[in-house]
């Protein structure tokens, strides 16, 4: 199996438990891919689409387990057979999971080239294979072309899954090849008793759920990297700055404990949040907010492409930016031009 360290939300396949099961929101997707599979008529290519930090992934890997396993339990991967342990150690022959590897955010046709060889390949333990690519819309036109031949003449019993958030990043030749599984945010009362193993309170889950604007993976991340205390404060900070508090500083400290991509990510988080309300509510001029969006983007993905900016100069600027967007009702974005060497 294919097993790579990724930035970002990338699977890691050399950590798995014995058992990997459906999250508590996909039960619905989990027992219409089991009637297709119980009944023969689980497609050969599968596309799981629906928006970040739901499980997609998760789901991918809960049913490649279970295709691999050789004798489930209650519809889950048994977890002891030799397919299960193989998928577990990562050394499953008949797996491959494709995700850019490396500070790539591509997948490549090399590894399309090696996938689509695997796919041709006779199954180790003569029962089924299983590719799984996540991002779905991470591959190139060309990795997307040269993937179309296994889409098209799916050899034995071979099973391609794919996962991707925007439907409209994966190229029409391949989705009209899969049969689509559509993947909605889950509800809110379905992640809280979820997240309640994390924070220990309901109270906490529900400001944490919040603030990860309702995906329930990025909530646990976000919890799992800076704890809920931190993450209320710099919440409350962002506010503060969004009401007209002028002092800058503070906040910028607040989030200069974190690595400057998830600060990043988390302003960013804050400004879609506010957006997403402001649609609601149907207010007429978020100009200013989208423009910073834009460049808190830019800037992101030039610190993930490896640019090295002065984390502090970033941050002032990228705060000083929102306080001044919340201030302005009309036009005129401001973003300090200080970004520490990107040009924004
Ligand atoms: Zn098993």
């Amino acid at each position: 199996m294919l097993a790579t360290a990724t930035p970002g939300a990338a699977m890691n396949l050399l950590e798995l438990p014995p058992i990997s099961a459906p999250l508590p929101w996909q039960g619905e997707a989990w027992n219409r891919l089991q009637e297709q599979l119980e009944s023969g008529q689980l497609p050969h290519a599968l596309l799981l689409a629906g928006p970040a930090d739901i499980g997609k992934a998760r789901l991918a890997l809960a049913l490649a387990r279970l295709l691999l396993c050789h004798a489930p339990v209650a519809g889950h991967n048994c977890g002891t057979c030799p397919g299960c342990r193989y998928s577990q150690s990562g050394s499953h022959g008949d797996f491959r999971w494709l995700q850019p590897e490396g500070k790539s955010k591509v997948i490549k046709i090399e590894q399309i080239r090696d996938a689509v060889a695997f796919a041709f390949r006779t199954a180790s333990f003569g029962r089924r294979k299983v590719l799984v690519l996540a991002p779905a819309e991470a591959m190139t036109t060309n990795a997307a072309n040269a993937l179309l031949k296994c889409l098209e003449e799916p050899a034995g019993d071979t099973h391609i899954i794919l996962a991707c958030e925007r439907l409209q990043g994966v190229p029409a030749t391949v989705r009209s090849r899969c049969q689509l599984l559509k993947l909605p945010l889950p509800p809110t009362t379905q992640c809280l008793p979820w997240l309640d193993h994390l924070t220990g309170t309901r109270e906490a889950s529900a400001d944490l759920l919040h603030l990860a604007a309702g995906m329930p993976l990025r909530a646990e991340r976000l919890y799992r990297e800076s704890g809920s205390d931190s993450l209320q404060a710099r919440h409350a900070g962002l506010q503060a700055l969004a009401a007209g508090e002028p002092a800058v500083a503070r906040v910028v400290s607040l989030f200069s404990q974190l690595d400057l991509a998830l600060a990043l990510e988390e302003i960013a988080l804050f400004l879609q949040q506010h957006l997403r309300q402001q649609r609601a509510a149907t207010l007429p001029d978020c100009r200013d907010h989208f423009h910073l969006l834009d460049r808190l983007q830019r800037l992101r993905g030039a610190v993930a492409a490896g640019s090295n900016p002065n984390p502090q100069l970033v941050l002032e600027s990228a705060l000083m930016g929102l306080r001044d967007c919340f201030g302005k009702p009309q036009g005129n974005a401001t973003m300090a031009t200080r970004t520490g060497g990107i040009q924004t």
